[in-house]
């Protein structure tokens, strides 16, 4: 069965990796590593174990459970603070157990992830989520005074693009109020390319996605402690039964993290830099573009190609132009996080050399129109 047997023509991500366009493609020693692993039954808890040796190795941590992604990472880690190991208060969960329940979330993080909210997710796993500060300031002293007995966990996301960082508690402080009251720390580092720093400064629990920056299938895991991931181990005898990660989503996600550590992120952006720094004459050539590189806002070793766009030499605004590049053979996806400020980036991450061409040829074809109407 392909693609073309259901109609279906394959998309063109100048986005990175993301949900809504299948998550990342896999290396041929990823896709290699899953498909020998799909040929055998294995003991999953012997897998599981050497797994978590692995995961715990390359993020300095003592221990890690697999998971089929962040999302399900956070849902875990909720339940596994909530009920701990013990089997009835696992299988009571998502409903009420004794003792403490709730999750603080600076309002700012109260994100959602292609339409799905974090609240729902600390939700399913028993959580009752507990908004503090406002949606654009949130102060340590809104922390520290919403913790009460009920105080569970303390839920902090890194993500720059979806949740806001400017005027919210640092992880740094959230950790020292967390230790302070004795309260774990939940971190949400799905997209995050730096495996060891958030547990390095303290996090108790850090959940990564699999396939947003580490070239894995759908998969993810969460690290951490020994006596907590062993609880995030135990929560599929409940909460996580339907959010169990396969053999060979596994096989995948270690062969596909071996490969990422062993490139630097230092080096991995220099080869990502060198491609869009070709890419920026050609793209600058073409009519109402200005394009320039442009190095990620948060400090991360990613560069983009910043695409400005002029409606009156283009013809349409960034909007219109990001829309018709989406209905091209095959669709071309713009990054759009700065679209409301006329501008579109074309992110190499999840961009191979044929998409580079293929987003060349489309804002070409559409530019060129341009040309010759005017
Ligand atoms: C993508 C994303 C998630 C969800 O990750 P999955 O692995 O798809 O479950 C969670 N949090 C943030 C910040 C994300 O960007």
């Amino acid at each position: 069965m392909q693609y073309k047997d259901l109609d279906i023509t394959h998309v063109v991500s100048a986005q990175a990796n993301t949900t809504p366009l299948g998550g990342c493609t896999l290396s041929d020693g990823v896709i290699e590593a899953m498909s020998e692993a799909a040929k055998w039954h294995v003991d999953i808890d012997k897998l599981w174990d050497a797994a978590g040796a692995r995961f715990a190795e390359v993020t300095g941590t003592e221990d890690a459970c697999p998971t089929t992604g962040a999302s399900a990472g956070v849902a875990i880690s909720v339940a596994a603070i909530i009920a701990g190991t013990d089997v009835s208060r696992i299988q009571s969960l998502p409903g009420a157990v004794d003792g403490p329940n709730e999750v603080l979330l600076q309002k700012g993080h109260s994100i959602s992830y292609s339409g799905a909210p974090i609240g729902q997710m600390i939700a399913i796993g028993g959580g009752r989520v507990k908004e503090v500060g406002a949606v654009n300031e949130t102060l340590p002293a809104h922390i520290e005074g919403a913790i009460t007995e009920h105080t569970a966990a303390l839920m902090f996301v890194t993500s720059h693009t979806h949740a806001s960082q400017r005027r919210s508690v640092p992880l740094e402080e959230v950790i020292a109020i967390g230790r302070r009251h004795n309260i774990p720390v939940i971190v949400d580092a799905a997209n995050e390319e730096d495996l060891k720093h958030w547990s390095a400064l303290g996090a108790d629990l850090v959940c990564y996605s699999g396939p947003k920056s580490l070239g894995a299938p759908t998969s993810g895991f969460i690290c951490g402690s020994r006596q907590l991931i062993a609880a995030c181990r135990a929560q599929y005898s409940g909460i996580a039964r339907p959010m169990k990660v396969g053999k060979e989503s596994l096989m995948g996600l270690l062969q596909a993290v071996d490969e990422y550590v062993a490139v630097t992120p230092l080096a991995r952006g220099a080869q990502q830099r060198e491609r869009m720094e070709a890419l920026v004459p050609r793209l600058d050539a073409l009519t109402g573009l200005t394009a320039r590189v442009s190095k990620d806002e948060s400090g991360r070793e990613i560069y983009r190609v910043l695409l400005t766009v002029n409606p009156q030499e283009a013809g349409r605004d960034a909007t219109t132009l990001a829309k018709e590049a989406r209905a091209g053979t095959p669709a071309v996806y713009l990054r759009d996080f700065k679209m409301h400020l006329g501008q579109l980036e074309v992110d190499p991450r999840a961009l191979s050399a044929a998409g580079e061409e293929d987003v060349v040829r489309r804002l070409t074809e559409l530019l060129m129109t341009t040309d010759a109407r005017s």
